[in-house]
């Protein structure tokens, strides 16, 4: 951190340098993150991306994941939502080393618990001057509020408690008028290298007056707790999304008023929509557990988010290959997050649960777990039929599918209804025609009883009987599944067997 001279140009931002301190953070061991939510909702993409990034710097390097609940605006909690919190992290497979459900040496780890801890922090600002004690009334900050917006100010406090004497501030005191603490912002401009954006200039006191630290409930603010908690639990880098990115040079001027060395930090950009726009958190898909309720699966998800958001060597041309967490954990460099909005290509994630399905199926034990999900969606989506869901008839189902599925929960629908039961629609066949077929069919060793051959069969078949293929065709897909539509004749039989297939085809001759 260093301090300008004199004040530069009137900028909120000034981004003009490279990022020079990444030197210093690749060499980085050890280093201690946080995610630090609010708990005022689910989990959304943005924020499974910041837990993401901690997680995959701090397991890059040897490093700690801090999860810390940052609840100091009461009225803004939603019941429940730490433990839903929690439960989305780890089943996207972040895991964290330090939490409130996992304890850890620097707790308690939910603001709130902490609050001893800010009141005893805050008098070392009051002791040396960098905070003061102000009793401005609601009333008087609106009024100042009004004013401003009215002659085109911008509204900021005035810092008029800065120099009560001290016979004032006791008789005050003395009174129970209630206060609250604020810091003395310094106007120097600060300056911080981003490690994702670069140079990053600001002077906090053109755009504020002097921030609440401590509200008069005895609550802290969130720049006042984040700091502290920070400090206080050892965190060496700072990875969060950019809308805090304003906020950083008022925490410098904390940290410095403290005489504390502040961690590195790194802003993430947005996440923005395929077209640019902003991701709004009212659309539904961006909530995590939604993701996990459509059928996606929690690797391809992570992998999504990084194929968006940069943070790896990227190979062009190469394609999407789905990458385990410890693979992404290993080869994600900060240095390669990209500063630019990250652009969500939907058609990404639908090829990553493709993947992860592929993967899973290679994996005995995991497709056992598919099997007997795809068992139990059937039964759901078809209670009253006689189902043909054997062990051996899902996997076939399931290693014909893979390329053509995104989701495994497609399998129970109407599209796949043919699978599982028997075509109620009666359909007009040639008796005599299909009476020969039968017959042929029959006789067709198990072996053969595979798309190829059976394809061969099939036309030889019609050659031999005069009808022509594609007639032969329909009207045994029409047996078979009792759909127009579908995968070929040949390659249903082959996923049906050769029991379900002729069953199937006598049916229509009852
Ligand atoms: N509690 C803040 C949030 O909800 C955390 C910001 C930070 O990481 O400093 O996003």
């Amino acid at each position: 951190m260093f301090i300008f001279k004199s004040k530069p140009p009137l900028l909120r931002y000034i981004c003009v340098y490279p990022k020079h301190n990444l030197c210093r953070t690749l060499k980085t061991v050890n280093p201690r993150v946080r995610f630090a939510p609010s708990p005022t909702g689910y989990l959304h993409l943005g924020g499974l991306r910041t837990a993401l990034y901690n997680y995959l710097f701090a397991k890059s390097r040897g490093g700690a994941f801090v999860l810390r609940i940052e609840d100091t605006d009461q009225s803004r909690k939603v019941e429940g939502s730490v433990d839903a919190l929690i439960q989305d992290l780890e089943w996207a497979g972040i895991e964290c080393d330090e939490g409130p459900a996992k304890g850890g040496k620097y707790g308690p780890y939910v603001q709130s618990e902490r609050l001893h801890i800010y009141q005893e922090q805050i008098k070392k600002l009051l002791d040396n001057g960098s905070a003061y004690k102000c009793f401005c009334t609601e009333r008087r900050l609106n009024i100042l509020r009004r004013d401003a917006i009215k002659s085109q100010k911008i509204p900021k406090y005035d810092n008029r408690c800065r120099n009560l004497s001290q016979e004032v501030i006791r008789e005050k005191m003395k009174a129970g008028t209630p206060y609250c603490i604020r810091f003395k912002l310094s106007s120097d401009c600060l300056f911080f290298d981003d490690l994702i954006f670069g140079g990053i200039a600001y002077d906090v006191s053109i755009n504020e007056g002097d921030p609440v630290l401590l509200k008069s409930d005895g609550y802290p603010t969130y720049h006042f707790a984040n700091v502290v908690d920070d400090h206080l639990m050892g965190v060496t880098h700072v990875l969060r999304g950019v809308e805090w990115q304003i906020s950083t040079t008022k925490h410098l001027l904390i940290y410095k008023a403290f005489g504390w060395t502040p961690p590195q930090f790194g802003h993430m950009p947005l996440i923005v929509n395929p077209d640019g726009t902003k991701l709004s958190k009212r659309h539904s898909d961006v909530r995590v557990e939604d993701y996990r309720n459509n059928g996606i699966y929690p690797l391809a998800l992570v992998n999504y988010i990084t194929l968006s958001g940069g943070g790896f060597d990227h190979v062009p041309g190469a394609g999407v290959r789905l990458k385990t967490m410890e693979e992404l954990a290993k080869e994600f460099q900060i240095d390669k997050v990209s500063s630019h909005p990250s652009r969500l290509n939907p058609d990404l994630l639908e090829e990553c649960n493709r993947l992860e399905i592929k993967r899973q199926l290679q994996d005995e034990e995991l497709t056992k777990t598919i099997v007997t999900k795809v068992q139990k969606l059937v039964t759901e989506k078809y209670p009253e039929e006689n189902l043909n869901i054997s062990e051996d008839h899902v996997r076939n189902v399931l290693n014909w599918s893979t390329s053509r599925l995104t989701r495994i929960e497609e399998l129970a629908s109407s599209k796949f209804g043919f699978l599982w039961i028997l075509p109620s629609n009666t359909v007009d066949v040639n008796k005599e025609v299909f009476e020969k077929l039968i017959n042929t069919l029959e006789d067709i060793s198990m072996k053969e009883f595979e798309q190829n051959c059976l394809k061969d069969h099939l036309k030889d078949f019609s050659t031999k009987n005069g009808i022509k293929f594609p007639v032969l065709m329909k009207m045994m897909r029409s047996a078979l599944s009792g759909l127009n539509e579908g995968p070929g004749v040949a390659e249903m039989m082959q996923l049906l067997g050769k029991y379900q297939s002729l069953e199937r085809i006598k049916a229509v001759m009852r």
